[in-house]
């Protein structure tokens, strides 16, 4: 390894101990002892072996002999014990390693943007740093301890050789440097393939999920969609399969080579042993040993050489996981406390997402105060959703001011912005938990608040079907889990209104707030809606002019720009582009 290599590798490994360090570290040191002990337990029961043979060979009394064969017991029931002991307390350190990194995983996702996740580099740092927090770590520690426990071995083996033929351990270690060489090449060759195939391996987990997740099964299947996508997924998996065997067999064909080599300097020493002890040079017990040593070096540099090897190889990845934990969001720490919101202004707001070179908004300004209800309208992709992304803080990168009570949002705590406005995305989640989750996620501190989730309930019009659930409220939905119920596009949409209803914010945001829902329960929403609506901020995205009658502004968006804005019937009198898409909508559908 050249030295940029090997700071680069104890960085690594310094990284693993500073993640590791609060996690039940006297566990791991109790399992490094007991490690060693199991490594020299044997050499000691080896040593008394070898008086035991020597005592019978020169002809000892019984007794002294017998004294000999309680240590072996002694020591053997040590042994039992204590390997026992290491493999239990081992196995449990890595659950709880397994369970703490992943909570560390967890908590650090929560310093991503939106914005981070809609980048496919940010994305492929994410999913790697998944993928390998529940194995790399550990692995090293595994590594680590097998290293150390080995090179006791390898130390109590050569104290004993330097009685007899040193120079044959110099075999041994120049067999071992020439290896360690070759499997660091094959792992970093391994390694390359595995980084550059991340997105194609997201590609082909993407394409597994669409054939067998009930939320896309029904159209894959129903546009006979499915022999294209396994088409497309083994023809990735091909690939992945060549690459993996490639490296495979490079392994395989160094592996043999380099034991059989192994061997054949371990049959050397077998046979010299033999051959002293048969002229009388050496006793049979201690030829014994000599033999017995010479396959515990064998098996030592093995196992180190190994180690080095994977050590190397998962240091590799920790870099995967460094980055994710190290990845600073580009983001404005904003501190000043909204606690209620009264008006909400933007002022020529321009912005465009970071992938994209085209404006989403252009030259946006509109106000809008407490008691007021403000309607978006326009066609598909002329900006509306964006307009809501920015209101909720989720981009900061945006020209302009969109000012909340007059403080522009960026310098506003995300967390106090964020409790004062309740969202309802056209995308909302839909959790596959109860209902009494589904709606009680509105305010989490409130889970439990059964009456204030049925209020939310009966506001969002999901009460009447929720009552007719087997289990009502604490009814399991969708079909992922256990006692799960598949409910309508409607009913899943009564649940997110609901959960609007429980945060009880003071600007309520609904993108296309009703579209899966019948004339009846649209009624009923937005009566719902408009209730008490003086005291609140309304923003509606919509399609259904029935929707804009009631709001005090509207605003109609086109190619990112604001080209109308005004009441209803100001709008229509404009005999604009409102007027249009009113006239299309009212007069039905007519072919010409
Ligand atoms: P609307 O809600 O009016 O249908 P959006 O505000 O969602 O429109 O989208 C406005 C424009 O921004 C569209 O051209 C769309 O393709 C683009 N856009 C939306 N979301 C993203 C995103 N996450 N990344 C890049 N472009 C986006």
């Amino acid at each position: 390894m050249k030295k940029d290599k090997i700071y680069c590798f104890i960085d690594r490994i310094k990284f693993i101990f500073k993640l590791i360090k609060d996690l039940k570290l006297s566990l791991l040191i109790v399992c490094l002892f007991l490690c060693v002990i199991n490594v020299i337990l044997p050499y000691i029961t080896m040593i008394n072996t070898q008086e035991i043979i020597n005592r019978i060979q020169i002809g000892l009394s019984i007794r002294l002999i017998l004294k000999r064969l309680i240590i072996f017991l002694i020591l053997g029931i040590l042994y039992i014990i204590s390997s026992n002991l290491y493999n239990f307390l081992i196995l449990k350190y890595k659950e709880y390693l397994y369970l703490e990194l992943n909570k560390k995983f967890l908590d650090n996702s929560l310093k991503f943007n939106l914005k981070d996740f809609e980048n496919p580099e940010v994305y492929n740092i994410i999913q790697r740093a998944e993928q390998e927090i529940g194995i790399r770590p550990y692995n090293i520690i595994i590594s680590l301890l097998s290293i150390i426990s080995q090179s006791v071995n390898l130390i109590s083996a050569f104290l004993i050789l330097t009685k007899w033929h040193l120079t044959l351990i110099i075999g041994f270690i120049l067999l071992a440097s020439f290896a360690s060489k070759y499997f660091i090449s094959i792992s970093k060759n391994e390694y390359d393939i595995l980084m550059n195939r991340t997105n194609y391996e997201r590609k082909s987990w993407y394409i597994s999920h669409l054939l067998i997740k009930d939320e896309y099964i029904k159209e894959v299947r129903l546009f006979g969609l499915s022999k294209y996508l396994i088409q497309q997924f083994i023809e990735l998996r091909s690939r992945f399969f060549k690459e993996n065997v490639d490296v495979l067999k490079r392994q395989y064909i160094f592996s043999e080579i380099y034991q059989l080599m192994n061997y054949v300097i371990s049959f050397f020493i077998i046979f010299l042993a033999i051959y002293e002890s048969t002229q009388g040079i050496i006793l049979v017990g201690t030829a014994m040993t000599y033999i017995n040593t010479s396959s515990k070096i064998e098996n030592a540099i093995q196992n180190i050489v190994s180690n080095i090897f994977g050590i190397y190889k998962d240091s590799l990845y920790i870099d995967n996981i460094k980055k994710y934990f190290n990845y600073e969001s580009n983001k404005f720490y904003g501190n000043k406390t909204l606690k209620n919101i009264t008006t909400i202004e933007f002022v020529n707001v321009s912005f465009k997402y970071p992938n994209r070179e085209v404006y989403a908004i252009r030259n946006t300004s509109f106000k809008i105060k407490k008691g007021e209800i403000l309607a978006i309208v326009g066609e598909n992709g002329s900006g509306k959703t964006t307009i809501i992304k920015l209101l909720n803080g989720l981009y900061d990168e945006y020209e302009g001011n969109i000012l909340i009570n007059g403080i522009e949002i960026r310098e506003i705590d995300k967390k106090s912005l964020r409790n004062c406005l309740a969202t309802l995305f056209q995308d909302y989640n839909k959790y596959q938990f109860t209902i009494k989750e589904n709606i009680g996620f509105g305010s989490i501190d409130n889970l439990d608040d059964i009456e204030k989730i049925k209020y939310s309930a009966k506001k969002g019009g999901a009460d009447q079907f929720i009552n007719c659930l087997p289990n009502n409220y604490t009814q399991q939905v969708g079909y992922w889990f256990e006692g799960g119920t598949q409910l309508s596009g409607g009913q899943w949409q009564k649940l997110g209104l609901s959960r609007l209803f429980m945060k009880n914010a003071d600007c309520l945001i609904l993108d296309e707030p009703t579209a899966s829902l019948d004339p009846f329960s649209e009624l009923e929403i937005f009566k719902q809606l408009y209730q008490n609506s003086n005291e609140k901020i309304n923003i509606i995205i919509t399609h259904r002019f029935i929707n804009t009658v009631f709001a005090n502004k509207i605003i109609v968006l086109k190619n990112g720009e604001i080209i109308e804005k005004g009441k209803h019937d100001e709008l229509l009198k404009q005999d604009g582009f409102y007027k249009d898409m009113f006239d299309i909508q009212s007069r039905g559908i007519t072919l010409n």
